[in-house]
């Protein structure tokens, strides 16, 4: 028996330290089945002291970690490399809700929670957890901030970054950081835990955070629309905020070939409104009040008819309906996984230059190999897109994989141009780790390294992932 993995055994028990390639494997494999990778061992504490006992353990063997949450990750960040020497470090298992403050608007929860725990825990407590993505039976709470987490109602109550108060940490020396503070105001000097933040699990483990609640949702109205074109589905969201204010809490915009995808995989899906337009938006207003706010959206969008942003379009009359038309949404990643592989881009730009991005990067993709099939969708309230490639019908899966950097640069370098970001809400991982370089200025790289030397001198904590890992000196 190896006496490093006895030692693990003796912390977390026999049964939480899986060796076995079968039971491992799960593991070593990401969401899209891009990445695989080799460990030596999988770890389930069930503790924030046993995490750290573990942690201690593996400094002291020069043993890698790798953290991983509800491992639906997008960009291979929880997925151990091959060189089998890695110890992945699965948070799961501390997921106990700790503590609900309702009159802080404050709910403390282990890092291992799903996301939707804690939002049925919010519900609960009569309050919400506003973070929604399609992956939420899955993803963690720990997942979620290490790599700060958008989705679709970043639009009124922001991303993961907006919504951690506080947060517990195991640091890559093993020791316990407790940072669990429920403060509005704090202005002691430099924010760490924004520092383990969308830092996918490179600076130290997080075990349980603080997260904002805020009050429940008593009414809202969904409606899908079609729309000419993106530059009116902006100008419809302008006309929407100035109509509705804050009520506009998600506004998505769907590409026909996007729409296509999920009526031909997902069984049961139905289109949304007899014919097809080439841009659709999946509009949703909220409300804490028992106000009804079908009428006012009607009445919204008999304005944006008029004024030519909008074409047609149909509000949910039931929560059957609402459910329907966010189903359309959310199945689009699952839909173009069943298609088969395609390049995804997550990007951003400033939200008014949505429409140029887009009209550009087609241009120029269609310039490359006219057949290419461009399936876009997205957080548009956000700037945020999914500008994904599908590979013609008659190339080669192979042929089209080749594709993957000459594509990224097109679409990557618009992006730069337009002010964007080459990662809106996935992370780098190993997916976008060595297109930093070319996106991100020097003097910004040299700042990131000097943080993952001071935290992880010896670069045990997820190595290989947002940073290259640097080459040691003979
Ligand atoms: P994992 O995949 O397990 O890990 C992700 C990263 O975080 C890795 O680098 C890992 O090492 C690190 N990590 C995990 N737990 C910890 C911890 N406790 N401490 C330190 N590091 C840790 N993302 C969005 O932002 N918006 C979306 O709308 C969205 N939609 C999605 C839809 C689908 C169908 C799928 C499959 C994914 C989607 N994602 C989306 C991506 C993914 O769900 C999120 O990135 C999520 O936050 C990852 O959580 P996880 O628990 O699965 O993390």
């Amino acid at each position: 028996m190896d006496g490093f993995i006895q030692e693990l055994r003796l912390i977390v028990g026999h049964s939480h330290v899986l060796t076995d390639a079968g039971d491992m494997a799960p593991y070593l494999v990401d969401w899209r089945g891009r990445y695989k990778g080799t460990a030596r061992a999988v770890v389930l504490p069930a503790t924030t002291q046993e995490l750290a006992d573990v942690v201690c353990q593996c400094a002291a063997m020069d043993v890698p970690m790798v953290p991983q949450g509800g491992n639906t990750g997008l960009c291979g960040g929880a997925t151990p490399v091959c060189d089998g020497r890695a110890v992945v470090l699965s948070l799961r298992r501390l997921d106990r809700i700790r503590a609900i403050d309702a009159d802080n608007n404050t709910v403390t929860v282990e890092a291992g929670c799903t996301l939707m725990a804690v939002q049925q825990a919010a519900a609960a407590a009569g309050r919400l957890f506003p973070l929604s993505l399609a992956s939420e039976g899955s993803c963690t709470i720990g997942g979620n901030l290490s790599t700060n987490a958008g989705g679709v109602q970043v639009l009124r109550y922001g991303n993961m970054r907006e919504l951690v108060l506080g947060l517990e940490v195991v640091l890559p020396d093993g020791r316990i950081w407790d940072g669990l503070r429920g403060l509005r105001k704090d202005n002691t000097g430099y924010d760490l835990k924004q520092l383990f933040v969308g830092a996918e699990g490179t600076l130290g483990m997080i075990t349980a955070a603080v997260l904002k609640l805020f009050p429940a949702t008593r009414s809202r109205s969904t409606a899908w629309i079609m729309v000419p074109d993106p530059q009116s589905a902006v100008g419809l969201l302008g006309l929407m905020r100035d109509t509705c204010g804050d009520r506009v809490t998600a506004f998505e915009l769907v590409g026909r070939s996007a729409l296509d995808l999920v009526l031909t995989h997902i069984p049961g899906m139905r289109a949304p409104l007899p014919s097809g337009a080439e841009w659709s938006v999946l509009l949703e207003l909220s409300d804490s009040s028992d106000v009804s706010l079908d009428d006012r959206l009607a009445k919204a969008l008999a304005l944006a008819v008029e004024r030519g942003l909008a074409i047609d379009g149909v509000i949910a009359g039931s929560l059957a309906q609402v459910h329907a038309l966010w189903a359309l949404r959310e199945n689009i990643s699952e839909a173009q996984r069943i298609e088969g592989f395609s390049i995804k881009h997550d990007v951003s730009v400033p939200v008014s230059r949505i429409p140029m991005f887009l009209e550009r990067a087609r241009a120029a993709l269609q310039a490359a190999w006219p057949d290419v099939r461009i399936v876009a969708f997205g957080h548009i309230g956000d700037g945020n897109l999914h500008y994904n490639l599908s590979k013609p019908e008659a190339a080669g899966n192979q042929e089209f994989i080749s594709l993957t950097p000459e594509a990224n640069r097109i679409v990557h370098d618009l992006v730069a141009g337009l002010g964007g970001s080459i990662s809106a809400e996935h992370g780098l991982g190993q997916l976008k780790r060595d297109l930093l370089p070319r996106y991100k200025s020097p003097v910004e790289i040299d700042m990131m390294r000097a943080i993952k030397q001071a935290f992880d001198p010896s670069g045990l904590m997820n190595p290989g992932k947002v940073l290259a890992v640097k080459e040691k000196k003979a």
